[in-house]
């Protein structure tokens, strides 16, 4: 069994597998069982970073709830054979410094840490290094973290040791408030979706230069999310390898040849999966000449899918529509029609499919209060408007 590759954590010393586990999906297992082997397979496997959050909870599929926070918890507490500190990175939505100290201290709770005699933070009886973000900014969430006095008394509370490192997350379409968290200083972890389907923060973007390269020369760690577009599990990803044959080898591939990322959260959620990401971290990375024909081959399909559901139901973790209707789905089979349309196949089945839906988005009464929580911050009423065309 081969070592996992590590890389420089930004400037805190530390070194990082270069592939890392995701515990986003530990909730959409078929079980607690499969979420808590899936956490032991990656200790066993020798990766050294879980990434967490107080908002990845959800049902498994027997039906029970499960939180992230606890699973990766319970489940470093009882390793006895761990030979350093992990780095666990969890998220909070406290933008004020009262909520800042609700979310930290419910997830510092809900990862059953407690403090050893020098103040070390400690899982059971194994050290941690606690990784705390601010979850996923936006210019809303941004403008409240800039002007709360929230950043200081976040760092008052790492000096206390009640975390490690401070860091934030974001997602594409906040490039703004982005540039604005880097100017701060303040961030020594910074974790940045980034794929084939969406590099645009590995390149030269008008007004922000490179952000990857920026945050690797600042010394800053850089953690990659969405490695394979959406939340990184293989069948949600379908909507990209229905109609595109790039390989989920190459999608990886291409995010582990960036020379910025500290480590890449690869979706997975069975040994067998992470296996397989584990198999291809170790391949040669692509050269430039490579990435571009593949960054070509991707735009086909990106430019169809521009500003349309990416099926990730990041939404559905925090919101339930007041008229029940299931919107991610239509959504989703809005965005696979156009790819359809785009790549001359039939839109018949999905038509069906939408005939199949027991409150179709004619029942939409364009409340707009599902926008603010999609992660692609997507106008979801006009686009209920426009599947209804497309589908009814
Ligand atoms: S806009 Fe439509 S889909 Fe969104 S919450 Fe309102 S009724 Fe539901
Ligand atoms: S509506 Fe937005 S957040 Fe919800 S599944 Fe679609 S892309 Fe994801």
């Amino acid at each position: 069994m081969n070592l996992i590759k590590r890389r420089p954590f930004g400037k805190t010393g530390l070194h990082v597998t270069q592939v890392s586990l995701g515990a986003m999906n530990l909730r959409m297992l078929p079980s607690e069982k499969e979420a808590r082997a899936l956490v032991n397979h990656a200790l066993d496997r020798g990766i050294n970073l879980i990434d967490t959050a107080r908002a990845y909870n959800g049902t498994t599929g027997d039906g029970k709830e499960l939180e992230s926070e606890i699973i990766v918890g319970q489940e470093v507490a009882r390793r006895t054979d761990l030979t350093e500190p992990l780095i666990i990175v969890t998220k909070g939505h406290g933008y004020n410094p009262d909520a800042f100290d609700e979310h930290l201290s419910l997830s510092r709770r809900k990862l059953g840490l407690t403090a050893g005699p020098k103040g070390e933070i400690l899982m059971g009886k194994n050290e941690i290094r606690l990784v705390y973000f601010f979850h996923g900014i936006s210019r809303e969430r941004w403008d409240e973290i800039a002007s709360s006095g929230v950043i200081e008394h976040a760092l008052k509370r790492r000096d206390e040791g009640l975390f490690t490192y401070l860091g934030f997350s974001s997602h594409t379409g906040h490039e703004e408030c982005i540039a604005e968290a880097l100017d701060t200083g303040v961030f020594q972890v910074v974790e940045l979706p980034y794929n084939l389907f969406s590099p645009s923060f590995g390149q030269d973007q008008k007004g922000y230069g490179n952000f990857f390269k920026r945050i690797h020369d600042e010394g800053i760690a850089l953690i990659n999310m969405k490695a394979y577009a959406g939340n990184g599990m293989v069948e949600r990803t379908k909507i990209f390898k229905d109609y595109c044959d790039i390989s989920p080898a190459n999608r990886l591939r291409f995010c582990l040849s960036s020379p910025w990322i500290s480590t890449v959260d690869a979706g997975c959620r069975f040994p067998e999966e992470l296996e397989e990401n584990l198999r291809v971290s170790e391949m040669t990375p692509l050269s430039e000449a490579e990435q571009a024909v593949l960054i070509g081959e991707a735009a086909k399909v990106s430019g169809l899918i521009e500003g349309t559901c990416r099926e990730c139901t990041h939404c559905l973790e925090k919101f339930t529509c007041p008229r029940e209707i299931n919107f991610p789905e239509i959504l989703a089979l809005a965005a696979r029609y156009k790819m359809a349309e785009g790549f001359g196949q039939s839109t018949e089945p999905l038509r069906a499919a939408y005939g199949e839906i027991e409150r179709g988005a004619e029942e939409c009464i364009a409340c707009g209060q599902c926008s603010p929580w999609c992660e692609y911050k997507l106008d979801i009423p006009p686009l209920m408007e426009e599947a209804h065309r497309l589908l009814a």
